[in-house]
């Protein structure tokens, strides 16, 4: 069954286009990973599939129902955990998630269940006392998803949750995503760290500037880059390699700077490799190290859009 489906979607600030035409649909049991970099158009979209935006252009449908009717089944079917937290800081993680539970209509026992189960989940049972303000950056995250789960939606939506936290946190963040894919939720994960993508997403949409570039498997993407090799040329000096002649190398796709490195997208077909050291050469430069990537979801984005994702 199809839990989300977006058709044209546009979303135009005063002079930005945020989200520039966004087809995609999302199976049930799903972790649906958007990926791409700052101001790629992750929020927004996010946003738009919450109803907390009117998109510019374009449908969404929630489980087949238009989100312009605002039915309260679709509120219920969702949870959100926004990128900014959302929390009382003067209430404790209990009251908080209380909070959030009385809010979907939750009551009594059946509450004081949930809230504790919420808070189980996140590994904070045993601070449910302490208020929210004691709490670290990476136990707040957790509490702002155990507020988002409370209600036991049928879809959890993740805005870049783990941005900023420490290791234990997020390896709390990412094995409660797992946990809760297992029980059934369809979950919707945006993140510009590949590394997440890579590791928990069945499925992944990559954007950049409003548009899906590529969508599928993190093996369908890879195999999307198969034709082509990433040559990473460690150079002295790498200011002066001219990066205009190596573009005009038979076979060159990008290239671009990173550090003391030249990266050299190229078509895996034609063997340019003594042109390219030549090229470099020529300069008068040395040449300190000369390997090829390995085909990462990072090295994707790369050869796709010749930029790095988190530049
Ligand atoms: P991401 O979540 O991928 O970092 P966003 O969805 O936050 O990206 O932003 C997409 C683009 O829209 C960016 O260029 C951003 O500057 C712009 N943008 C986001 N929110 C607003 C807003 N309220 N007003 C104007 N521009 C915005």
């Amino acid at each position: 069954m199809k839990v989300v489906e977006i058709k044209d979607l546009v979303k135009k600030y005063d002079t930005t286009i945020a989200v520039d035409n966004i087809n995609l649909s999302i199976e049930e049991g799903e972790i649906y990973g958007i990926l791409g970099p700052n101001g790629a158009g992750k929020s927004t979209t996010i946003s738009l599939i919450c109803s907390l935006l009117n998109p510019s252009f374009g449908e969404i449908k929630i489980l087949g129902e238009d989100i312009r009717k605002k039915s309260i089944s679709i509120k219920r079917n969702i949870g959100l955990v926004p990128q900014n937290i959302a929390l009382y800081r003067n209430f404790t993680a209990y009251e908080n998630v209380k909070f959030f539970g009385e809010l979907y209509g939750l009551r009594g026992q059946e509450l004081s269940e949930a809230i504790d189960e919420a808070l189980e989940f996140t590994g904070l049972l045993e601070f449910k006392k302490k208020k929210a303000e004691e709490f670290s950056g990476g136990m707040l995250r957790r509490l702002n998803i155990a507020c988002a789960i409370v209600h036991n939606p049928k879809i959890l939506i993740m805005d870049e949750p783990t941005v900023g936290i420490d290791p234990q946190s997020r390896n709390n963040i990412m094995q409660a995503v797992k946990e809760l894919n297992r029980k059934g939720v369809t979950i919707i994960y945006t993140t510009h760290y590949m590394e997440e993508a890579e590791n928990l997403c069945s499925k992944i949409a990559i954007i950049d500037n409003g548009k899906i570039i590529v969508e599928g498997t993190k093996e369908e993407l890879k195999d999307m880059v198969s034709d082509k090799r990433i040559l990473n040329i460690g150079v002295d000096n790498v200011y002066k390699v001219n990066i205009e002649n190596l573009r005009n190398i038979e076979g060159v796709i990008g290239v671009s700077i990173d550090e003391g490195n030249v990266i050299i997208t190229s078509s895996k077909e034609v063997n340019n490799l003594s042109k390219l050291i030549k090229e470099i050469s020529e300069e008068e430069l040395k040449i300190n190290d000369l390997r090829f990537k390995e085909i990462t979801l990072e090295t994707v984005f790369l050869s796709l859009t010749g930029k790095k994702l988190r530049d």
